[in-house]
């Protein structure tokens, strides 16, 4: 049997616990329960009385408890792991799941908890998606037996495009034969599932809100937010203290654009220690319809570039068919894109009308709307994903594979290897750095070197984009003897608005294009309204000193759930007014502001969009 150090030993806090940090979705008849623990460091044992803060694990789990203590620290209550994981997406609970098989093979025992801001696993979870089934073949082989939400194989890949009024068929990139369409939000529920199976415990609805420091600067947890506090700071009667979630070791799965981990990059400058370029993003937009039976072709894949984008914009369309005659389509735009006139909403709300999609379409009705960024950046933009007291896996640190379109498998391999490191770190004493090494030596690695000169090509504009990269696919295959750049951080490719002219974009038609209040409705976006604002600007006042004037308000355009307006104050000038409880938590907003004035935070935990089948 293999021996962990005991996390009870490095507990300082020698306080009596009385405490009861229920997270408001619990009722006390579910979760309360009382232990007693030892404190090894001390002289005398120490007891404490105190409410476990989550449900029980189920009977036949194997949960282990003997490594994990709940304790009251000076303010808030303190809850100790040997690991911590935020974020319930692919990466997250593959390092999880991984991390409990490794414990299962040694004969070995970790505590494993996941917290995750949505209120249930796969409410914030958004995706195309054509699923790759590489990694999952590898972390759980069985899938098909297990019966995994994956039934739908890829039957046809078409690439198109677009003009105005033609679709032009091009040879297809995609190479998806193998690949399954399926829905992200929902194979991330099957994952939870599986990983709470395994003993690992995940705590849904508990948005993570700090990371926890020790004296030396060494990353030891995280904090979650204080719940109940009104708009103006007061507390509310229903006001819950934060918790504080301990680990040994911190991974950090948020996807992309991670509000801590984009934190601790800064912190530790991990862009410049992976020697990294800045990150480069693209939002994607999607729906997902009921169509007509006999229109529905399941596992049709379609993918598009050009129309209704400009030349010098880089995105595209994807349309694909699922299961039970659902399908999912969506608008990627890259959001280094110039003209702050441009509204990615409604172009997407534009594209539908083409004469190629429109007929899929017609008839149908939209079951979800919802809204994500992705990133694009791939082998040139990926940070030292390693800090003292953890790692970053998944798309929070960048690993989507931009010509194939898929991070879902990358995302879950990095945090399989994430977790095999981690625990010859906890278990062996090994350097959690060798999760650096371990990624280079990965299918990952290979992966995006090969496809690393993809996106920057399209900087040259469409044409120029798809020789080149078609060049990079078919003959170089990565061989190439030099790697391009990308261009400016997105926020600094925005042009002033006087270079543009305004678009007009058609009206909603209620039939094949919605509104956005129409849209939001089916994101199932809920948030406590009466809460502090979690989108903050640094400088108050840029968005009428220089967002309006210069930019013509592009956060009014480029959010796709209208958070940003401007509306007239009492002395009738224009005010930005921000409605963030429609916030799909996309991150747009944190990306492409101009002068990145705006910085997204993590509302109280199990707000947001409630996807089903994104
Ligand atoms: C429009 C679109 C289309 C795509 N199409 C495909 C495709 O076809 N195939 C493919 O393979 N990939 C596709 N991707 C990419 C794929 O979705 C991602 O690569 C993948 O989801 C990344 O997994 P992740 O676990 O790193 O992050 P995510 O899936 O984003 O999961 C992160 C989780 O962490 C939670 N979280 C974040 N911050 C906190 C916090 N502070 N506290 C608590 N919880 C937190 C989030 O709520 C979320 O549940 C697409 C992405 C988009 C946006
Ligand atoms: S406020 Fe920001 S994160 Fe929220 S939906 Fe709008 S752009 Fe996305």
């Amino acid at each position: 049997m293999l021996k962990f150090r005991s996390i009870l030993s490095k507990s300082k806090s020698k306080s009596k616990f009385s405490t009861a940090l229920l997270p408001p979705t619990l009722t006390s008849s579910q979760s309360l329960h009382t232990n007693t623990i030892t404190d090894a460091s001390s002289s005398s044992p120490r007891t404490c009385q105190h409410a476990f803060p989550f449900p029980k694990p189920p009977p036949n789990s194997r949960v282990p408890t003997a490594s994990r203590s709940f304790c009251t620290a000076s303010d808030r209550d303190s809850i100790e792991y040997d690991v911590v994981i935020v974020g319930a997406g692919p990466a997250g609970l593959s390092a999880a799941i991984r991390l409990k098989q490794m414990c299962r093979e040694n004969n070995a025992d970790l505590s494993v908890c996941v917290v995750e801001k949505g209120a249930e696993v796969g409410a914030h979870i958004l995706s195309g998606n054509v699923f790759e089934p590489r990694a999952l073949n590898e972390l759980l082989p069985q899938w098909k037996e297990q019966e995994a939400p994956i039934t739908t194989p890829v039957s046809s890949d078409k690439f198109w495009l677009l003009t105005k009024s033609r679709a032009i068929s091009l040879p297809s990139p995609f190479n998806n034969k193998g690949n399954y369409v399926i829905s992200l939000s929902q194979l991330v529920r099957w994952l939870g599932a599986k990983a709470e199976e395994l003993g690992v415990e995940i705590y849904p609805g508990f948005a993570a809100s700090e990371i926890l420091y020790d004296t030396n600067s060494n990353v030891i947890g995280i904090g979650t937010n204080d719940m109940g506090i009104s708009k103006d700071g007061s507390k509310k009667e229903n006001f819950q203290r934060g918790v504080e979630v301990k680990g040994r070791i911190t991974l950090l799965a948020e996807g992309c654009r991670g509000s801590l981990s984009e934190k601790i990059m800064k912190k530790y400058n991990l862009r410049e220690k992976g020697g990294a370029e800045h990150q480069t993003y693209a939002l994607g937009i999607k729906e997902v319809w009921e169509i007509d039976e006999e229109k529905h072709q399941p596992g049709a894949v379609i993918h598009t570039l050009g129309w209704p984008l400009d030349r010098k914009t880089y995105g595209g369309s994807f349309l694909y068919h699922m299961t039970d005659k659902q399908i999912s389509i969506g608008l990627v735009v890259a959001l280094n894109y110039q003209n702050p006139y441009m509204n990615i909403y409604e172009e997407f709300q534009k594209l539908k009308h083409h004469p190629a999609i429109k007929p899929f379409l017609k008839g149908g009705t939209v079951i979800q709307y919802g809204a994500r960024t992705l990133n694009e950046g791939g082998f040139q933009s990926i940070p030292y994903p390693v800090f003292p007291g953890g790692a970053i896996i998944g798309c929070s640190a960048g690993f989507l594979n931009v010509p194939k379109i898929k991070g879902t498998h990358t995302a879950m391999k990095s945090g399989m290897v994430a977790a095999e490191v981690t625990f010859g770190a906890l278990n062996e004493g090994l350097d959690m750095d060798r999760y650096w090494d371990a990624l280079r030596n990965s299918w990952i690695w290979e992966e995006l070197y090969k496809s690393r000169n993809y996106r920057p090509a399209f900087e040259y504009g469409l044409i120029p984009g798809l020789a080149i990269s078609g060049l990079e696919h078919y003959i170089l295959k990565g061989r190439h003897p030099f790697t391009l750049k990308h261009g400016k951080p997105d926020h600094e490719a925005t042009n002033a608005a006087q270079l543009h002219s305004p678009i007009q974009y058609p009206k909603a038609d209620g039939v094949l294009s919605f509104d956005v209040p129409t849209s939001l409705h089916r994101s199932n976006t809920n948030h406590e309204h009466d809460q502090p604002p979690h989108l903050r600007l640094k400088d108050p006042k840029i968005p009428e000193l220089v967002n309006l004037p210069v930019y013509a308000a592009p956060e009014s355009r480029y959010c796709p759930a209208r958070v940003y307006e401007y509306v007239a104050d009492e002395k009738n000038q224009p005010k930005l007014q921000i409605n963030a409880q429609n916030c799909l938590h996309c991150k747009a907003c944190d990306i492409k502001d101009p002068k990145q004035n705006i910085e997204w935070t993590v509302p109280e935990g199990g707000g947001g969009p409630g996807y089903s089948v994104m």
